[in-house]
């Protein structure tokens, strides 16, 4: 118990604790962001015909083959028509981009490669290959194809398709319900008059902002303060849902009373300390129904933890497969000093340059320093084996947001 885990042990004892919600139905309009809960499949070919892909004409490749020719047009085939003709040696049909393509045409020319001549002749000025700008039936997907399995995150190209095959409504995985509480006697709310001696809670807010980056969003329960029986109510409340993220009080000082608290109200600790910066102390533990991460007081400690810990748990809890943030290779700017043994998240902007991203420390690190914080592109990580990192060396940078996501974390301990 005493112990300081690694990063990676920590995360894994979190993302071996929790698992998929249960399932609910939501309509299709309200999915984004969602993770599909079942395989979905093509109920139709798609396209459900030949169609071309182009402004042009349908025609015999055989015909032009030996272009410049004219053709006879027979007819005029709109997206939504079904052609009458068959098209016989020496014509073709004019056709538009998604029409069926007609009895006897084996290519689609487009219209920029052909003249028009009389209304119904056409010049064509190059020969096609068969099968040109052509969209063969069943292409895209084949009726009774399984087109999107259970596990898939919904993003806008998934939901066209959903809408594609006719899916209405779909079984997705519930998300957890989160609450947030910050505790502290020093914590001035947002609404609370101003009061010069204490400190604004951002950790409700900031800590809120990033649940939302996840699509969820959090049920804020406020401050409790240092104090026995108040901080038990809160905890009582929080442990209502499925998630509780309690911020500040989490460490060793004599008011710390959260650790023990939760412990009182049947909460099991699983770990409570883990070897980075920011970040120390950072506990986690759970009851039947509720995960508990103890978040550290400071604010960018608690966004970070939140990062490492909290995002892959609930996305694991949401359905998903890819857990992690979007770490990327990029080329450090200055010298980073290393001398401790904890892995290190250092904020940073990153700039295009070249075939590369250029990695610069955002300012001041100290763990309550937020404008660093709010200015960073990424985390990079500095290995807790590192003896410092010199200017020009690749380093590795976890994105701080996008909806683009990875299955392995990346911290090289
Ligand atoms: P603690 O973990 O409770 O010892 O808090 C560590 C530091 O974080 C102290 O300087 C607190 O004032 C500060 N802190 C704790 N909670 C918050 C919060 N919700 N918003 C801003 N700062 C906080
Ligand atoms: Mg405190």
């Amino acid at each position: 118990m005493e112990k300081h885990l690694k990063v990676s042990e920590a995360q894994q004892v979190i993302i071996d604790a929790v698992s998929a919600m249960s399932v609910e139905r939501v309509a299709l309009a309200q999915s984004l962001g969602r993770v599909l809960a079942e395989d979905v499949c093509a109920n139709r070919d798609q396209p459900p015909y030949d169609v071309s892909a182009m402004d042009g004409y349908a025609l015999r490749s055989a015909d032009v083959a030996n272009a410049p020719v004219t053709l006879e047009i027979i007819e005029d085939i709109k997206a939504g028509d079904m052609p009458s003709k068959t098209v016989q040696a020496g014509q073709c049909a004019r056709i538009m981009t998604g029409a069926p393509v007609p009895q006897g045409a084996d290519a689609v020319l487009r219209v920029e490669d052909t003249q028009s001549m009389l209304p119904n002749i056409v010049q064509i000025n190059c020969s096609v290959k068969q099968g040109n700008d052509i969209r063969y039936r069943g292409e895209s997907m084949r009726d009774g194809e399984v087109v999107l399995s259970a596990g898939t995150e919904i993003v806008p190209g998934v939901v066209g398709m959903l809408a594609m095959v006719k899916a209405a409504t779909l079984n997705v995985y519930r998300q957890p319900r989160v609450a947030i509480l910050s505790t502290g006697d020093e914590l001035e709310g947002l609404n609370d008059a101003f009061d010069a001696n204490k400190i604004p809670d951002a950790n409700s807010y900031a800590l809120m902002a990033q649940v939302q980056s996840l699509g969820i969003q959090p049920v804020l329960l406020g401050i409790a303060r240092d104090e026995p029986e108040e901080l038990r109510r809160y905890l009582q409340m929080g442990l209502q849902y499925d998630v509780l993220l309690v911020s500040g009080g989490t460490s060793v000082g004599v008011h710390d009373y959260v650790r023990p608290m939760l412990e009182a109200l049947g909460v099991q600790m699983k770990f409570w300390r883990v070897a980075m910066k920011p970040g120390h102390p950072m506990a986690f533990g759970s009851t039947d129904t509720t995960f508990v991460f103890g978040l550290p007081g400071n604010p960018v400690s608690s966004m970070v933890c939140f990062e490492q810990f909290v995002l892959p748990a609930l996305r694991r809890m949401m359905g998903c497969s890819r857990l992690h943030r979007r770490t990327l290779s990029a080329r450090l700017t200055h010298d980073v000093k290393h001398k401790h043994t904890r892995t290190e998240f250092v904020r940073v902007t990153l700039h295009q340059e070249d075939d590369d991203y250029a990695v610069t420390s955002t300012g001041a690190q100290g763990s309550g320093i937020l404008p660093s914080m709010a200015k960073a592109d990424g985390l990079m990580i500095v290995p807790a084996s590192s003896q410092g990192l010199m200017a020009g060396e690749q380093v590795r940078v976890q994105l701080l947001d996008g909806t683009e996501f990875q299955e392995v974390a990346d911290f090289r301990e």
